[in-house]
């Protein structure tokens, strides 16, 4: 993609507090262009607050945020021109019509006349909402209502998109069109932020990703990288009327899984090796023997010696 190696967002050493209550500890991190990035953290990790000091909707109490090189941290107007924010909860106008609210949204971005017209044409394709355009926006669905939120922070055709939490309580068919229509923002080189709390998500939209947890990044990279850093690795394997696995060289805790066990182990082609010998010795009936991925839940666990709930 053209551009990746551009750097896009620079943030440094965010703080916030509530009140008492320390939002932000010190949150660092700076995505190339072009990047999906991922920010995955449980309720309270403090995702928001970094988005909407992102967006110049709240101050840091320190810390910068570099857009473009630019330093925004008391810059609105260089927000406004570069950034779409999809807040959480919904903004539109229930009693005006989805077209109407678009063009709201369009002036407030400064977008005008005939190429407005032209771009709420185009973001009501994009949506899949184009036929109800007329509609008044109290008619829709959750996920119709968020597709065109979605939409209306797509108008001037922002370089950095952020969606916080997009697809909380919206039905299946709205969260795939909004999965489709965050691809084809960054196929076009949109660099996108998505904050979440369900990892599939991630796992499945990001290519960067940041672990967040009590006010703080505590763990950032390429998925992949990830998984591998901090991934647990193991085995499965399930043999028919066993009920004790030999111990084996190489292989860490092993637990009980179903009718079968898991084994961990950095080892991973020594120890299948061993399996398959120890299955050849000893005649084992062997029903399923297969290395297990290793998933962002666990690295979730590692990472913050907590699981990650919904
Ligand atoms: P997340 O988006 O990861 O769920 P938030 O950024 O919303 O996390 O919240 C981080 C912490 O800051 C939480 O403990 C939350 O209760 C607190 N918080 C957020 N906004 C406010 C606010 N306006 N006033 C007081 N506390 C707040």
């Amino acid at each position: 993609m053209s551009g990746k190696e551009e750097t896009v967002l620079e943030v440094a050493g965010l703080r916030k507090l509530y009140g008492k209550k320390q939002a932000l500890k010190d949150v660092t991190f700076s995505l190339k262009a072009g990047t999906s990035f991922g920010f995955l953290g449980p309720n309270g990790a403090g995702k928001s607050t970094t988005m909407k000091i992102l967006t110049g909707i709240v101050k840091a109490d320190s810390g910068h945020v570099k857009l473009f090189g630019q330093d925004i941290t008391n810059d609105t107007d260089a927000v406004a021109r570069f950034v779409g924010y999809v807040p959480q909860d919904i903004t539109l106008y229930e009693k005006l019509s989805a077209y109407d609210n678009l063009v709201f949204f369009g002036e407030a971005y400064g977008v005008r006349g005939i190429d407005l017209k032209h771009r709420i044409r185009e973001v009501l394709e994009k949506t899949g909402l184009t036929d109800r355009a007329n509609d008044a926006v109290e008619t829709f669905s959750g996920g119709m209502k968020r597709r065109i939120n979605i939409a209306a922070a797509l108008l001037h055709r922002p370089k950095l998109l952020i969606l916080d939490e997009p697809t909380v309580g919206i039905d299946p068919q709205s969260r795939n069109h909004i999965f489709e229509m965050i691809r084809e923002l960054n196929d076009d080189g949109v660099t996108i932020i998505y904050s979440t709390h369900y990892m599939e998500e991630v796992e499945v939209l990001c290519d960067q990703v940041a672990i967040m947890d009590q006010g703080s990044v505590k763990a950032m990279g390429p998925l992949g990288e990830l998984l591998e850093t901090y991934g647990r690795k193991a085995i499965y394997v399930e043999v028919a009327g066993l009920t004790e696995l030999p111990r084996l060289p190489g292989v860490g805790k092993v637990s009980k899984e179903g009718s079968g066990w898991v084994l961990e182990t950095a080892k991973v082609g020594e120890v299948m090796q061993q399996l398959l010998q120890a299955a050849s010795l000893h005649r084992w009936d062997v029903k399923q023997l297969e290395v297990v991925r290793p998933s962002l839940e666990n690295v979730f666990l590692t990472v913050t010696g907590t699981a990650l709930r919904d």
